[in-house]
């Protein structure tokens, strides 16, 4: 493989002109790494599409590219989607980077009644953007899709209606009913609900509660809401990463 990833969404692979990156990731290749015709690189579509291409030409805007090599890889068979309380607060660099190297599914950011801020109209294409820097970074084939859910908990509800599993870290749980491996990793979609800073309100616990939302304690320490989530994505990966794990 080159050495530096690129993206390219999927519905463009099928241009006419064949193969050819434009915008940031164009200016990426030429202006930062100065990249140029005869270089290789390697395209991600996020969607398990990895090739090996070499650059054929560039000009101001755009790169155009000869396909070498190409390879699927198949969409794991565990996948986590991390539903986040959305907040100011959370350092959202840090997260994606996690969810793409960690192999998150998705990510739902959700608006709990407790988040400080209001979920910004444009949160899913900023998130989106920096999953795709994450992929890039990473080498991971697939990326995470981003929801906003302006629904709050009842939105969220409903989406993970459809999942395999459904899992809720709560700080006050008892420690002795702490995550283990019965839950994680496993095959099919498993949601982790995470509340926001100030925590679930009454209303949305009683509300997954009933949804089937199984409690857990990741432990007897509180943890920000990005480290919680990012520690359900690292042990659910660890699990489904074991050699003969229920699969
Ligand atoms: N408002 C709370 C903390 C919320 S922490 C307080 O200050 O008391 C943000 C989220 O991270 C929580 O809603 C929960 O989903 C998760 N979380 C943090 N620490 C946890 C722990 N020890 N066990 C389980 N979940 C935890």
């Amino acid at each position: 493989m080159g050495e530096h990833r690129f993206y390219l969404a999927p519905e463009r692979w099928t241009s006419p002109e064949g193969l050819v990156v434009d915008g940031q990731e164009a200016r990426h290749m030429t202006q930062a790494l100065r990249l140029r015709a005869g270089d290789d690189v390697a395209l991600l579509d996020g969607e398990g599409r990895v090739a090996r291409c070499r650059i054929r030409r560039t000009d101001k805007k755009q790169v155009f590219l000869d396909l070498l090599e190409e390879r699927r890889v198949p969409r794991p068979a565990s996948l986590p989607v991390m539903a986040l309380a959305f907040s100011k607060a959370v350092r959202r660099g840090f997260f994606a980077e996690k969810a793409a190297e960690l192999g998150a599914h998705a990510v739902w950011l959700w608006q709990g009644e407790h988040s400080q801020g209001k979920l910004p109209p444009q949160a899913a294409e900023t998130w989106r953007a920096q999953m795709i820097a994450g992929i890039k970074q990473s080498g991971n084939p697939w990326l995470p899709e981003v929801r906003a859910l302006a629904g709050g908990v009842e939105e969220l509800i409903r989406l993970a209606a459809r999942a395999d599993r459904r899992v809720l870290p709560w700080e006050l749980e008892e420690t002795s009913s702490i995550i283990g491996p019965s839950r994680l990793g496993l095959p099919g979609v498993t949601v982790y609900a995470i509340g926001p800073e100030g925590g679930f309100s009454p209303r949305e616990l009683e509300s997954l509660d009933a949804a089937g939302f199984a409690r857990v304690s990741l432990g007897d320490r509180i943890l920000r809401c990005e480290t919680a989530a990012a520690l359900c994505l690292g042990l659910h990966w660890w699990a489904s990463q074991l050699p003969d794990h229920a699969v």
